[in-house]
This record gives structure tokens, sequence and C-alpha cells, in this order.
């Protein structure tokens, strides 16, 4: 079965098109610019040059139609016709309180999924855009969607609830939902295969490192409590997000400076973080790179950030009265030495040991970076988050189409 994992954006569109027998990716690629003067479709085959086309996209229908010719191109395709993709499965961000894993998509779920825009705005009326575009191109195909909040649905009132008057949770599920589900999902899957023990047996802190950042508590499998709140903005210093930070800075700064809400709310996510303690970049490399020629502000944005990271994994070992793994994964957990070297630094009273050649040592591989003998092993785990999408998604249609089997006509 051949299963298309969609990424919709408010103007873009990643894509994979996987083969579930192997879990081979056959062909992958973005439409970017969409609604924009000139669109750019890049499309990648393993062992082929990549193919840029540019033209005019006005909107997701168009975009899901030009993947689809392209997918099934003579020269660039990997299919013949479009009937050989069997299922396809979308990302959404907010699944709010009524998504607790992943489902297929009827006219309920729309409705529903509809209905959490307010959550999301910036993501789920693109993401919803992505669906009915799919819907128009391939009427007869099934769809699912994997929510990067579902994961966290198990998590404890105590994890979830912010202590204010209860009226604004029971009236605008004002609550922690947590993001970032689908990889603390598929890392910790992954490494607890690594580590030949069961999920269900291990206290795990999975960090989810990237442009945005989140560190999950994984307790016997299920997410205990999570860094990200209602929105992605709560919790570890990101590329341009502050993290946390007391809620009286914001009516404090809108009275000094004489902001908008607006204005705050885009300080706050945009211009924030690394980018705003550095002065130089949000991108981690950048930093590094200026650290490493003596910028002081970029010292204090990387030793800040690890700081932050290394907190919140003592207080979620606290939560969970203990912590046998740690996860690094995305593109600064997988790929900074010295930043996972820094925030494991301060941990040996939990008796981690860091085995330096270990951590240090290039690979795309899930790996341990602890000594044999340290206490808590720390995993460095190459996240794929469309492989998890990809995997939800063949499950349901499967399920599906079996229960249709089964029921007498
Ligand atoms: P996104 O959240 O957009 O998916 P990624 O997971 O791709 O982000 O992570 C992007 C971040 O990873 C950037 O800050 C980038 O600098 C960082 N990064 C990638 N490679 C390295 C590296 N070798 N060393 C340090 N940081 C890296």
């Amino acid at each position: 079965m051949n299963v298309l994992v969609i990424n919709a954006g408010s103007s873009s569109l990643k894509y994979q098109l996987y083969e579930m027998s192997t879990e081979r990716v056959l062909a992958k690629g973005l439409v970017e610019r969409i609604g924009m003067d000139s669109s750019i479709l890049t499309h990648e085959v393993e062992g082929q040059p990549e193919v840029r086309e540019v033209s005019e996209i006005l909107e997701h229908t168009t975009a899901v139609r030009k993947v689809l010719d392209m997918l099934t191109h003579r020269k660039f395709g990997v299919i013949d016709s479009v009937d050989e993709i069997q299922a396809v499965g979308h990302r959404v961000v907010h699944g709010g309180e009524t998504f607790r894993e992943s489902v297929l998509i009827d006219a309920n779920v729309k409705l529903e999924i509809r209905k959490l825009f307010d959550l999301a705005p910036l993501h789920n009326p693109a993401h919803m855009m992505g669906i009915v575009a799919v819907e128009t191109n391939l009427p007869d195909v099934p769809q699912a969607v994997v929510f990067d909040t579902a994961f966290h649905q198990t998590m404890p009132p105590t994890s979830y609830l912010y202590a204010i008057p209860m009226v604004l949770y029971r009236k605008h599920k004002i609550r922690r939902y947590g993001f970032h589900g689908t990889s603390h999902d598929y890392v910790s899957q992954t490494a607890a295969e690594f580590l030949g023990r069961p999920l269900e047996s291990l206290k795990m802190v999975s960090c989810h490192i990237g442009n945005g950042a989140s560190c999950t508590a994984i307790l016997h499998g299920k997410s205990y409590d999570t860094s990200m709140g209602m929105t992605p903005l709560e919790g570890l210093m990101m590329g341009t997000r502050s993290g946390d930070l007391d809620p009286a800075v914001v009516p404090f700064t809108i009275n000094k400076e004489d902001l908008t809400l607006n204005e705050v709310n885009s300080m706050l996510n945009k211009h924030s973080g690394l980018l705003a303690v550095s002065g130089v970049s949000s991108d981690m490399r950048e930093v590094v790179q200026a650290m490493n020629e003596g910028n002081e502000s970029a010292r204090l944005a990387f030793e800040m950030y690890a700081y932050r990271i290394r907190k919140y994994i003592g207080a979620y070992a606290a939560a969970m009265n203990g912590l046998d793994v740690i996860v690094f994964t995305a593109g600064i957990g997988e790929n900074s030495d010295l930043l996972r070297k820094k925030v494991c630094e301060g941990l040996t009273f939990l008796g981690l040991e860091l085995d330096e050649e270990r951590n240090q040592a290039r690979s795309k591989q899930t790996r341990r970076i602890t000594t044999d003998s340290s206490k808590v092993d720390v995993l460095v785990v190459p996240t794929n988050e469309e492989l998890l999408i990809a995997r939800d998604t063949y499950r349901l249609v499967q399920k599906a189409a079996m229960a249709k089997s089964e029921t007498p006509s």
C-alpha cells in the first residue's frame, strides 16, 4: 500500500509518498509560495537529481494537483497513476481535547477540526485547506489526520491545568495541550526498541530541540507532562520564542513601550529566544559559530538555552520520581554535541555519565551517548514525524477495511 503524507501550511505544502510494506519513501517534496507570484515545487526521488518547477499556484487544490502530476510524471514520477495512492495522512497541529488519537476523516471530524480554529488560528485553517484539496483531487481515497497534541492527551489535570479561574478552562478550554506529540511518540517508541526494554517500564524525558523546542515527561509510555502549553510559546527558550516568562511582563511591556497586544505577541513569538539574547541569529549553528569567535552575547544565549533544558529534565525527573532515559531529537538535539554536553553536564547527580567519544560521533542512526555504566541512558534518536503519520494512516485504513469485510452484507 502507498500512503501519501501531507503537511499543509498557509503558503506551503510538504509531501512524502511511502510504500508501506518496506516503509520506504518513494518520493518527497515541497510546494512553496502558494498564492504568491511565483510558486516553487521541489521534488526529490532517492538517487536522482532534484526537480524544481516554478509556476503560478494560487491555492492548495492546484498545489495538490501539481504534486500528483509530479508523482505520476513520465520522467520524474514514481507511480503510473494516482490509483496507486491508497490513503493520505495529514499532519494537524491542534486536536484540542476532542482528539486523543489519529482518526480517519469524515464530515464530523472536519467539523470538529474547524471548531478548533480558535486554538490554532495559524495552523488548523491551513491544514483544512490541505484536506479539502486532497478530497477534491482524490475523492475516493481515504484520508486520516494525525494531531500534534493527541499524544499529550494522557496528561493528568495536575499537569495540564493552569492555576487561573476554572471558568476559563470550562468556557474556553484554556489549558496545556503540548505539541510535537508525533515526534515525542515516535522517538520514545524507537528509544525503547533500541534499548530492548518495554516502553511501559521506562521513565523517559524526550527533548525535541529544533527551531521550536519542547521537553516531555513520558511515564510508562504515556505523556505525563510537557513544556509547551496552550500554544507553542511556553516552556523552553527557542529560536525566536521566549518560552517561560512571568505573565506580568506582558501588561508591563504594553504599558511602558506603548505596544499593542499583537505587537507583544509577535515580540514573544518571533523576536525573542536565541535571536534576541544572542543578537546574532535564531539559528543555533550561527549562534555557536559566533560564540566560538568570542561573542559573549552568543555565549550567554547558548548557556541560557541549555540551562532551560536541563531545568526541565530535572523537574520531570522529580515529577516522575526517577529517570531511566533522556532522548535528544530534531535539528539541534540530533546534531549539536556541544548542546547535549552542556545540558548533561549538570545531571551527574542522577548518575548520568556522558561518553565524550560517543557524543561526538557523527551518525544518522539511533545511538547511545552515555557510558555503559551510566545510571541514565541518553540517546540520540533521529525523529521521523512523517513515518509515524504514514504508519497511523496505514493502520487506520487497514482496520476500516477489515471492519468492512467482516460486516455481513
Ligand atoms: P524545525 O523546528 O523548523 O523543524 P529543525 O528541527 O530542522 O527545525 O531544527 C533547526 C535547528 O537545528 C536550527 O537552529 C539549526 O541551526 C539547528 N542545527 C542543524 N544542524 C545543526 C548542527 N550541526 N549543529 C547545531 N545546530 C544545528
